[in-house]
């Protein structure tokens, strides 16, 4: 079968490092053209913005948005209206009602949208899902801690509003929760802390609850230093839970569990190519949901300036 003609929108840190190499190896995409404002790739055509794109290949039929979030909506839209199927990095947009509204153009336009979230094709993430269905969970427990000058070095726009801050790694946290707890989760509290000089939180304390009642803690802090953690812990009547390295490894009562498969980018868009074929929509907002609950009802904390 011929492959889907795919374009990358915004050629960042995450389009060099996994999507440019997950397209290579893929059966299903060929990597067609480049949009980004001041990057090019070579060997492959690139140009300032997917207008200027879309009129010189006017047979791409698919895109992925690696752009920073506060362009993705316009950039999602006018690929949508173009009758393109559209694959969103995460976060899926600045706010839930931009990715309700990708939603509903791209059921109208009959095309595929699919809301990423890499995490959650973790090779963790399926077995602790599975394995967490048929025991009760007492508590879990998320310590989400990274460096952000190692991780995200001269990122302004994560300071920016609707960069997110702290919530740019954590909600990837929140993606796998929402995966691997069975029901919904609500959010109860949260404390956020703010650089004076930042209009997004540097660290963030969650509290949320599954609808038993069962307690969540959530800790983001992007001043870690050293190496990430990046951990969840389940207690269950069946013992411990643990996945760490972003979903990467997973233990049961301290033994890591063998044999766990999968690699997230590669799985990630095996799964678009399924939605493309399908001409289906994959837009869980939850994620961003709970981020959004956590800046409306969040207590504000001013903390020192972040200087890089
Ligand atoms: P980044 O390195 O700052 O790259 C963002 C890119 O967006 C820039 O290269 C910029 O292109 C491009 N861009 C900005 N405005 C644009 C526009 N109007 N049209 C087209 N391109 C535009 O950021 P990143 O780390 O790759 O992150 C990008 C997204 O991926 C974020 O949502 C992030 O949460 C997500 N993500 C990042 C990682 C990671 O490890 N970094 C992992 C998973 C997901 P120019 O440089 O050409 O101006």
């Amino acid at each position: 079968m011929a492959k889907t003609r795919i374009a990358i929108v915004g050629l960042g840190k995450i389009a060099r490092d996994q999507h440019v190499p997950s397209l290579a190896a893929s059966d299903a995409f060929e990597l067609a053209g480049v949009a980004s404002p001041h990057n090019s790739l070579a060997g492959v055509p690139s140009y300032g913005d997917l207008q200027t794109l879309l009129q010189r290949i006017p047979d791409i039929e698919a895109v992925a948005l690696c752009t920073t979030p506060q362009v993705r909506y316009e950039t999602a839209r006018l690929a949508l209206q173009r009758g393109l199927h559209v694959l969103l990095e995460k976060p899926p947009g600045v706010t839930v009602s931009e990715v309700l509204a990708l939603e509903a153009l791209a059921r109208k336009q009959s095309v595929a949208l699919f809301a990423s979230w890499h995490s959650r094709h973790a090779p963790g993430v399926e077995p602790a899902r599975t394995w967490l269905e048929s025991r009760a969970i007492r508590t879990v427990t998320v310590t989400w801690k990274e460096d952000v000058r190692v991780w995200h070095p001269g990122q302004r726009w994560i300071w920016k509003a609707g960069g997110l801050g702290v919530f740019d790694p954590g909600i990837n946290a929140l993606s796998i929760l929402t995966r691997i707890l069975p029901g919904e989760l609500l959010l109860e509290q949260a404390q956020l802390r703010f650089p004076g000089n930042c209009e997004t939180p540097i660290a963030a304390s969650l509290r949320l609850a599954d609808a038993r009642g069962t307690p969540i803690s959530v800790e983001l802090d992007f001043l870690h230093p050293g190496p990430p953690s990046w951990d969840i812990d389940v207690q269950t009547d069946a013992g411990r839970l643990s996945l760490s390295h972003g979903g990467g490894q997973m233990r049961l009562n301290e033994q890591p569990v063998p044999g766990l498969r999968g690699q997230e980018y590669p799985d990630l868009y095996a799964r678009f190519a399924t939605l493309v074929a399908a001409r289906a929509v994959d837009a869980d907002v939850r994620p961003l949901q709970l981020v959004a609950d956590a800046f409306l009802c969040g207590q504000r904390i001013e903390v020192e300036p972040f200087v890089e």
